[in-house]
């Protein structure tokens, strides 16, 4: 990364796992460190993510290779994995697969990731020569021949997803492969990636350069993931206009234009389908001059996180977006599809760059807690599709090699970059975003910081300076808007006055030294979250994490906890969820922590009358559970 980085021209911006350009024209309030400068120490992060690098290494490049050498006419050198990879999405993998590695080598320098790295770039040069044209990737025929055939102006379109010949977003796969060849090229180190890129991206233009502006609008109807950012990266490295060219033919009108103007127009839409095309028009904001994209952005991320996320931080049912009022009708098994807070929290953190507010760094946490650390299957690091928040319902996890659905691809990466956002700076302010164990080496600043804690179950966490800046620099440490009062900082035994309001940053400006040690404590309690649209329908939340319901173990089945098909539990029977009494708000305050060291409270329900145990909803991975409730109205209570 390093070597790469100073070879990269201009100022270099990097926001969660990316390295990037920037444009003169813009400069980021704050940046994102680069995954090798946050080590994580021991919490459940850290554990997901090797639990995570166990599985990368269990999978096998040359069987997530099979098409790809197959449809460029050469012999594969292994078997075709199952799931998604046997159909006509085939080959998304191998792009994510790209990502995860990169990232994983990037914060750990593991060389078992780098050696995959070149491995799978060399196998994709030879195909990209045996296709011939610079195309390389996995599509299947129709799909490739699909978007071959845009060169002819052949642009019909069936519905969001499919072509009229039934190429089915072959956008969308393309990006995966072209954003993994980026990340190998620029995390993973590799000269041979950056060729095959390129070569990729010269394809792209080569194919939609005769599209009028009519024809790019139809083809944009379907699904097309990250196109536009990824062809923005590659202007930023390059400065080839070409790919700036090639990145504005993939500016979906029908969806940005509302979203300048303010209005939601979501309900109703392909969620995943969206956040792509918002991301690339923040990457337009910062690499183009597009000063539109700022707007499109923060209105779009207004609108999704306050009026269209669960509690856990993920958003839509059945994939899609609905009237926000309409929730209750929403609680189903097929919610949260887990693609929407990989791509949500990478919006997050572009936004947080430009200006460095609490409430973005309040999402990051809720959503990470919640629905990404949450997403994972502890025994085999396997991955949710959807996050059932169906009240009685369980959670559903892909299998090894016969899965492979998009939240595979996009899960692969989640857990590989759990140090991309908590830690941002400015020329003299690091900003303590996240409370996850971890040493941050800032080597420009000479700092390096040890942040220590149990949280949240503690609420607090400790900084320790061990190695100082030579210069004063600002601390500035994120005092949850969620608090239930003022923070409490100490420094080396003294109490600090500052701003620990919450909702704000509590700054300490100082010359630090070697040995400071700075305690922070974050006043926690139990608190409620009305369901949108709702008078009686809430969810528990303590600090950070969201608290289920544990209603006893999930039913044991072929399909659970593991299965192929991501809607294979859909229809599975819930148990009966026991409803509350009394106002929330006293229901809250009511509740019995656990005696120990474990985060876990006792809830007495009224009907039917039962206690139970309520746990943070990343916990409960083989477990029946509810994380909304339903009240009885007070009267009714005996
Ligand atoms: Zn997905």
């Amino acid at each position: 990364m390093r070597l790469l980085r100073s070879a990269l021209l201009g100022s270099l911006l990097m926001v969660g796992a990316a390295v990037y350009a920037a444009t003169p024209a813009f400069t980021p309030a704050v940046e994102a460190f680069g995954l090798g400068d946050v080590e994580l120490l021991d919490s459940p992060f850290k554990q997901a993510m090797e639990r995570n690098a166990e599985y990368l290494l269990s999978l096998d490049p040359d069987r997530l290779l099979h098409n790809t050498r197959k449809y460029a006419g050469l012999q594969p050198k292994g078997e075709l994995y199952g799931g998604w990879e046997s159909r006509g999405i085939a080959g998304h993998t191998l792009g994510h697969y790209l990502t995860a590695l990169s990232q994983q080598y990037a914060a750990t320098r593991d060389s078992r990731f780098k050696e995959r790295i070149d491995y799978i770039i060399a196998e994709m040069a030879e195909s990209q020569r045996a296709y011939g044209d610079g195309y390389v990737g996995a599509l299947p025929p129709t799909e490739l021949a699909t978007l071959r055939g845009l060169k002819q102006g052949k642009v019909a379109v069936k519905d969001p997803f499919t072509f009229q010949d039934g190429a089915w977003v072959p956008w969308y796969t393309q990006h995966k492969v072209l954003a993994g060849l980026r990340d190998a090229w620029v995390l993973g180190e590799s000269e041979q990636a950056k060729q095959v890129t390129l070569a990729l991206a010269n394809w792209v233009d080569d194919v939609t350069a005769g599209l009028t502006p009519e024809q790019q609008q139809t083809m944009l109807q379907v699904e097309h993931g990250g196109m536009r950012e990824v062809l923005f990266d590659l202007y930023a490295l390059t400065r080839d206009e070409r790919y700036l060219k090639t990145a504005q033919r993939f500016e979906h009108r029908a969806i940005l234009d509302p979203l300048l103007e303010g209005r939601d127009e979501l309900p109703g839409k392909h969620a995943n389908t969206q956040i792509p095309k918002v991301i690339g028009a923040a990457r337009g904001y910062e690499v183009a001059n597009q000063s539109e994209g700022r707007p499109i952005a923060e209105n779009f991320w207004r609108t999704v996180v306050r009026n269209h996320s669960w509690a856990i931080g993920g958003n839509s049912d059945a994939e899609f977006f609905f009237a926000p009022e309409t929730a209750s009708e929403h609680l189903s098994a097929a919610t949260a599809e887990t693609c929407n807070t990989y791509n949500m929290l990478r919006l997050t953190e572009r936004l947080f760059g430009w200006q460095p507010q609490v409430e973005y760094a309040d999402f990051e946490e809720r959503a990470l807690y919640n629905h990404i650390l949450a997403s994972q299957e502890p025994k085999q690091g396997m991955f949710t599709y959807f996050m059932s928040l169906k009240p009685g319902h369980f959670k559903t996890y892909s299998t090894p090699h016969d899965s492979f659905w998009c939240c595979v691809g996009s899960g692969m990466e989640n857990h590989t970059k759990y140090g991309a956002a908590i830690y941002f700076h400015a020329t003299d302010a690091l900003y303590v975003n996240l409370f996850i164990p971890s040493v941050l080496h800032w080597q420009e600043r000479g700092l390096e910081l040890r942040q220590q804690t149990r949280y949240p179950d503690e609420n607090r966490t400790t900084l320790t300076v061990t190695k100082a800046p030579n210069s004063p620099l600002s601390l500035r440490v994120r005092v949850p808007a969620w608090a239930s009062g003022e923070a409490t900082l100490i420094l080396t035994g003294k109490p600090v006055q500052a701003n620990t309001r919450p909702g704000s940053y509590a700054t300490v400006h100082r010359q630090w030294q070697s040995g400071d040690v700075l305690e922070v404590t974050i006043p926690m309690s139990v608190r409620t979250e009305l369901l949108r649209g709702t008078t009686d329908q809430f969810a528990f939340v303590y600090g950070p994490v969201v608290l289920a319901g544990d209603l006893g173990p999930a039913p044991s089945g072929p399909t659970v906890p593991y299965t192929n098909e991501q809607t294979a539990n859909l229809k599975a029977d819930s148990v009966p969820v026991p409803t509350l009494a009394r106002d929330p708000q006293q229901l809250a305050a009511s509740l019995r922590r656990v005696p120990g060291g474990e985060l876990a409270f006792k809830l007495t329900t009224h009907q039917p009358r039962k206690e139970i145990t309520l746990r943070p909803f990343h916990e409960l991975d083989y477990q029946r559970y509810t994380v909304y409730w339903t009240t009885v109205p007070t009267g009714q209570a005996e």
